[in-house]
């Protein structure tokens, strides 16, 4: 049935309401915290109230009038069966009278899954079924597990100290950056980032001072670039910065202004302002690179950096 259908046939929906749910109930359910929709035998949705609207999406005018069958809210269990077609709970309660209750996912109307806890009751009158009422909401316990999920997949990801990718994930994606540029014959750009003298703060500031000059320094490079590019914790005080769509003669400037603005950056110790500098080696991907030959390219060109006397970028030509 059409949308427009739908809103014609209101009037007629609204009566068919009353026909099985007492006024009083309807006032309830309006008003209820808990999405709620009532639908006939034939799994006609014939009443959604502003909570559902707020859950889903849809609005009241948008499902009322529609059939379960028409499948818009396509629930489906955690197995990925699609309930409407397979075992759906409201038709089972409308067939045998029982009360339900089912974790699902629903489709929110701009597409994503949701979890839903779900409790279906028979609308009975003089002992005959007329229909059936679900009550939803939010599964929060599957939502904080999912959350949860994230977050772990995160830690697995993340360097909890710079909050750039670790060592496994920037090998990861440089592998398969390599791997599209390849496919769109397109190049990378990687640079290999190493701090000055950091052996030389920890001693004299110790540990901690170190850290914060760390975050500082990947904080300053993660401000700085662009969307796109990744930045990674290689190892100690070295990071990797892969930089999508630039040409050869990018590479010196692009770095450069990563060198200066670390440079630039300082912070308040006890002693005065600390800052610290960091030698830069750069390349270009080839054709036949590997995730270990271009980082080797990259880092033979940050040691000639610290070669010529640190704080400076080196370019990788042929
Ligand atoms: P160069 O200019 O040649 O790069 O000298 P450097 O002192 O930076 O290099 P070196 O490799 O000798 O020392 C790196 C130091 O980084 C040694 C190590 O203790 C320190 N380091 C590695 N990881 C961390 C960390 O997470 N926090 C702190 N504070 N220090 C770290
Ligand atoms: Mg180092
Ligand atoms: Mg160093």
């Amino acid at each position: 049935m059409s949308i427009n259908g739908t809103v014609e046939n209101k009037g007629r929906d609204i009566k068919t309401l009353y026909e099985i749910l007492s006024e009083q109930a309807i006032e309830i359910i309006k008003n209820l915290e808990i999405g709620v929709y009532v639908v006939l035998p034939e799994r006609q949705i014939l009443f959604w109230n502003d909570k559902a609207r707020e859950i889903t999406g849809y609005t009241y005018d948008e499902v009322v009038g529609m059939y379960c069958q028409d499948n818009i809210l396509r629930h489906v269990d955690d197995a990925g069966t699609e309930l409407c077609f397979n075992g759906c709970p409201l038709l089972e309660t409308i067939k045998d009278g029982n009360i339900r209750k089912a974790r699902v996912y629903l489709r929110h109307k701009s597409g994503y899954r949701l979890p839903v806890k779900v409790e279906i009751l028979p609308i009975t009158k003089n002992n005959e079924i007329k229909g059936a009422i679900e009550f939803f909401q939010e599964d929060t316990e599957e939502l904080n597990l999912l959350e949860e999920l994230r977050r772990t997949r995160e830690k697995a990801l993340i360097c909890p100290l710079t909050e750039i990718g670790n060592r496994r994930y920037t090998e990861q994606v440089l592998e398969d950056r390599l791997e599209e540029m390849k496919r769109m014959g397109s190049t990378l750009g990687i640079f290999f980032i190493d701090i000055d003298d950091f052996k030389h703060i920890n001693d004299t500031y110790g540990h901690p001072i170190g850290d914060i000059v760390l975050k500082m320094v990947a904080r300053t490079l993660t401000n700085i670039m662009r969307p796109y590019d990744f930045l990674g914790r290689w190892g100690g005080e070295e990071i990797v910065a892969i930089v999508p769509h630039v040409k050869q003669e990018e590479l010196f400037d692009l770095g450069e202004r990563l060198r200066k603005l670390i440079a630039l950056s300082n912070f308040k110790i006890t002693q005065g302002r600390l800052g610290v500098t960091v030698s830069i080696g750069a390349t270009l991907s080839k054709e036949d690179d590997t995730v270990d030959s271009i980082i080797e390219r990259a880092d033979q060109m940050m040691y000639e950096s610290k070669r010529k006397g640190k704080n400076q970028v080196t370019v990788y030509s042929d």
